[in-house]
């Protein structure tokens, strides 16, 4: 049966019963009022009729006068119109006859004393046989009224009790079905899709029931199916991931490893289950390659593993989903195979590099005795070409030069002769050797060096080379009969900063970035202008082992300016000044 029927079906019975109570009710307040007029109306007449009669009687002996002969005639035709009560109709008709006979006499006698005495008698019957009535129809109304008493206490409790269990089992009837299924939405919101309505009835909520668990076995099939293809995806990935030469290590949001892949753990050098689940930190504690990967800032990692020493780059990728980062995995790339072909370079460079030196330099005392007078002339043609051969061979000089001080750099070689020096000595020793250059362009070397600045710690050969390289790269690019300005200052507390500033064309933002790379050139320059790409990654190199750094700023059109820093010494030099100008 329908919750809506069910609810039909209760509230008429409620009606039901109301109606019943009302309806026994009024059937008992008639009965009662019903009684009540009997009594009034049958006995209650009597006695007033045969009351006024008795008064009547009483006012005078003897014969009747005419007032008492009309009111005791009408009060007997009262009682003969009244007769309720057996034995009454026999009384009233003894009432008359003894009326009928004090009519007729006349004159006072003792038959009429005794007439007299016989009505009041016989009212007095009338009156007590109406009086008992009055007493017993009353009793009778009582009966009724106690029965009326106990037949409506007795529905309105029936009453009272059903509509009390009604109201007790009614909401919940209502309700706890819906907080059943309140519940259970609840369970299935959590993803427990084996969760069961158990409702047994055929109404609304059983078929709410029924649909309700048909979505649940939907939703558990929907689930298993899915989760059946992540978990195959799953291992795919895992499968792709161990398959790797690189280490890969994933990590949570609260550092928590969520995997590592087998060269990962090999490198580790922790097996697999006692790395996933575990704070990496704590890993990091015990272990020191998990510290260098999660401390080091350093790109490039050394790691003996597996009795054999490897080359490894570090790349950490931040794991994020809606710009919220949920983890990172951090790749241990393989590149020993380029770190070997590498140094394989490095060091056929640096051999080739000082085999050169020797034919060299060689060709350059050659050339020498060439144009020594002594040896013989040379006509201007050949002068001409002489002077070509000894720039060519000057520019292999230097590129071999720089070469070799690169590979020094890769192989770690590099030695570095720190001593304490005034920045003016460094700039003295690079203007006095771009002084011809700047000459046969007509470029001014401003020099703006204080004598009163501090020593710096610093390498004079390297630094010197370093100003130099940074100096002829102004001049190369600068235009003729411009200015080159050299500022030495105090920079921060504890550094101080050489900075070259040439106004000649400029570099494009787009290739400030690589400017200090190996091999790299700005397109676009002359083939006078371009050397190896190597001077200003090597300065980079010499500055950066000596603890300082290099920068450039410069703008299209308005020339740039090249800058390094190094370590200052707390006290002042004596005074060095160094200016070298050379104008047009
Ligand atoms: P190179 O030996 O080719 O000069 P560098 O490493 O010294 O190599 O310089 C790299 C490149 O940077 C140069 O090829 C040049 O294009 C650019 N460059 C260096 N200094 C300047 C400068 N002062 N003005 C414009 N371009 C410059």
């Amino acid at each position: 049966m329908t919750i809506k029927n069910k609810l039909r079906i209760g509230i008429s019975f409620l009606f039901l019963l109301a109606i019943i109570c009302c309806g026994l009710s009024i059937y008992y307040v008639n009965r009662l009022s019903g009684d009540e007029k009997n009594i009034l109306k049958d006995n209650y007449l009597s006695v007033q009729f045969t009351k006024n009669i008795c008064v009547a009687i009483d006012s005078s002996q003897g014969p009747l006068d005419s007032a008492q002969t009309s009111t005791i005639e009408k009060n007997i035709c009262g009682e003969e119109h009244d007769i309720t009560e057996p034995g009454e109709s026999e009384m009233a008709a003894l009432l008359r006859l003894k009326f009928e006979a004090l009519k007729k006499i006349r004159i006072p006698s003792s038959e009429a004393d005794q007439l007299h005495f016989d009505i009041r008698k016989v009212s007095y019957g009338i009156m007590q046989l109406n009086m008992s009535a009055i007493e017993r129809k009353n009793a009778a109304a009582k009966a009724t009224a106690s029965e009326a008493t106990e037949i409506l206490s007795f529905v309105a409790t029936f009453l009272f009790l059903v509509a009390f269990t009604f109201v007790i089992n009614f909401p919940g009837y209502i309700a706890n079905p819906i907080k059943t299924l309140t519940e259970s939405i609840k369970e299935v919101s959590n993803r427990n899709y084996e969760k069961q309505l158990d409702f047994k009835s055929n109404d609304e909520f059983g078929e709410l029931a029924l649909a309700f668990n048909i979505m649940t076995v939907k939703l558990n099939e929907y689930e298993n199916s899915n989760l059946a293809s992540i978990l195959f995806e799953k291992k795919r990935i895992e499968t792709i991931i161990n398959s790797m030469h690189d280490a890969i290590v994933g990590l949570d949001e609260r550092s928590v490893i969520i995997f590592a892949n087998e060269v990962a753990c090999t490198l580790i050098g922790l097996p697999e289950k006692e790395l996933t689940g575990k704070y990496a930190p704590d890993v990091a504690l015990v272990n020191d390659l998990m510290r260098s990967l999660l401390v080091n800032d350093q790109q490039k990692m050394k790691i003996y593993a597996d009795s054999r020493e490897s080359y490894y780059t570090k790349d950490v990728l931040a794991v994020t989903s809606k710009d919220k980062v949920i983890g990172k995995v951090i790749i241990l790339k393989n590149i020993t195979e380029f770190q070997q072909l590498n140094d394989a370079k490095t060091n056929f460079i640096a051999t080739i590099s000082h085999e050169l030196k020797t034919p060299i330099s060689s060709i350059k005392m050659s050339l020498k005795l060439l144009e020594d007078d002594r040896i013989g002339d040379v006509n201007p043609e050949q002068r001409q070409l002489l002077e070509n051969i000894d720039a060519d061979a000057k520019r292999l000089l230097q590129i071999t030069g720089e070469l070799l001080d690169m590979a020094q750099v890769e192989t770690g070689k590099l030695q570095l002769n720190f001593g304490s020096t005034h920045p003016g000595n460094i700039v003295g020793y690079a203007v006095k050797a771009l002084k011809t250059t700047a000459e046969q362009k007509q470029v001014t070397i401003k020099v703006e060096c204080d004598a009163n600045l501090p020593d710096v710690q610093a390498d004079l050969d390297k630094t010197t080379w370093v100003l130099i390289n940074l100096l002829s790269n102004a001049i190369k690019y600068s235009h003729e009969r411009s200015t080159v300005d050299l500022v030495v200052k105090i920079y921060k507390a504890d550094e101080i900063e050489f900075s070259v500033r040439d106004h000649g064309r400029g570099i494009d933002q787009k290739y400030l970035s690589r400017i200090f790379d190996r091999y790299f050139k700005v397109p676009g320059a002359t083939t006078e202008q371009t050397g190896t790409g190597l001077g200003l990654a090597i300065a980079k190199d010499f500055i950066e082992a000596q603890a300082g750094k290099i920068g450039v700023e410069s703008e299209i059109g308005e020339g740039s300016r090249f800058f390094f820093t190094l370590k200052r010494i707390g006290h002042s030099a004596e005074n060095v000044t160094a200016e070298a100008e050379s104008a047009s």
